[in-house]
């Protein structure tokens, strides 16, 4: 353990479960609500319509129009809807998509948040917000978009496909990997990234293999709880620049890209961050954290190649490019030949860690 460290805990009130959704209507009222503005996105607006029920005298309408990397034009709408509705809470059901709906929403308005995630991706956890305007894509932190209350119902997750499912808990799981190798990282942080990065590599096998296992389905949410409070609680390094250029220049998938990425990003940190690796490879039960992860990978039949996922191969060139510009802190410099050979292996989907030449 480092001798001496600094421990922010976050203030969300989370309630953990099988069929918590049926609390919504209290846990409103907990918040002092009067009016629920339901957030979601169109594929998931029957859920919004059925979540609106129960919210009883409370509920204000849904607005079903959340969409990835929340383009400021989406937040605008939505803040009318809001205002029209004069509606006091938003209730954000889904993934990151609606839950980075809420976030803005709560920044412009004070408005407070009710999440009800549906996936892995942990924005529900974090005092941060990443928001699109011009193509270009900005994040911030900040408490104003903590989210108050979390439900998280395992039920609701069992709609999840199983191969979304998998990219979102390896998304789940790369907060948790840069958690342990953060500039800012304390023991108790470690504690939880660990302790998530295992129950997810335990569930999300488990999970491919029968999508109603509902240990499995419990134990990836309970791991993504953990992995976005590690996010939430410490800076990010490498490997979240890496997938935020990725996400934003070429508009690939969230979940997806970071599944690929994170071997990479591992296996280039590796011998700078052996007591991370260490706690990689425990969580993991691997003899070696990068490819443990890329192995896993491959069990869960995701893609391991950016180009599977819609990248240009002058993307490489590219991206590295932009990598390297504005790096956030990371354990290893970073080394923009070293980052161009990581990008062109993750763009081809070879193993990590050995250089091409
Ligand atoms: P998403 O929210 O875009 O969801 C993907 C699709 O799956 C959507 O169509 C959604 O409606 C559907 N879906 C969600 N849950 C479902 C379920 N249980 N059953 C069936 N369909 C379901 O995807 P995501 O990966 O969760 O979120 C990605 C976004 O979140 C990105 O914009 C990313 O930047 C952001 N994010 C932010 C943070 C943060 O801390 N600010 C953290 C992680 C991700």
């Amino acid at each position: 353990m480092d001798g001496s460290f600094t421990y922010n805990s976050l203030p969300v009130r989370v309630v953990f479960g099988r069929g918590t959704l049926s609390t919504v209507g209290e846990e409103a009222e907990r918040l002092g609500a009067k009016r629920a503005l339901v957030l979601t996105t169109p594929q998931q607006e029957a859920e919004g319509r059925r979540l609106g029920a129960q919210l009883g005298n409370l509920f204000a309408g849904v607005h079903a129009h959340a969409t990835m990397h929340t383009p400021t034009d989406v937040t605008e709408a939505a803040m009318a809807e809001l205002e029209r509705a004069g509606a006091d809470l938003v209730v954000s059901l889904g993934g990151g998509s609606s839950i980075g709906l809420g976030k803005a929403l709560a920044l412009r308005s004070g408005v407070n948040q009710l999440c009800i995630p549906t996936t892995y991706a942990g924005s529900e956890m974090t005092p941060i917000l990443g928001e699109t305007k011009d193509g270009l894509k900005t994040t911030l932190r900040s408490r104003d978009v903590l989210p108050e209350t979390v439900i998280y119902d395992v039920d609701l997750t069992f709609s999840l496909p199983p191969a979304f499912s998998a990219a979102s808990g390896l998304n789940a799981m790369a907060h948790a990997v840069e958690t342990l190798y953060a500039q800012d990282r304390n023991p108790i942080v470690s504690l939880m990234a660990e302790e998530g990065i295992r129950a997810l590599a335990q569930a999300l096998p488990a999970i491919t293999a029968d999508p109603a296992d509902a240990e499995a389905r419990s134990n990836a949410l309970y791991g993504a709880w953990l992995c976005g409070t590690c996010l939430g609680s410490v800076g990010m390094a490498l490997h979240h620049k890496l997938c935020h250029t990725l996400g934003g220049s070429f508009d690939l998938p969230h979940a997806q890209t970071h599944a690929i990425v994170l071997p990479h990003a591992v296996a280039y940190n590796a011998a700078a961050a052996p007591e991370a690796m260490a706690a990689i490879r425990r969580a993991l039960g691997a003899d070696d954290a990068a490819l443990g992860l890329f192995d896993l990978l491959g069990r869960l039949g995701l893609p391991r190649a950016l180009a599977q996922i819609g990248m240009p191969q002058d993307g490489v060139e590219r991206a590295a490019d932009i990598a390297v510009e504005k790096p956030y802190w990371n354990p290893r410099p970073i080394e923009p030949d070293a980052i161009r050979d990581l990008l062109a292996r993750a763009y081809a989907g070879e193993r990590p860690g050995q250089r091409r030449l």
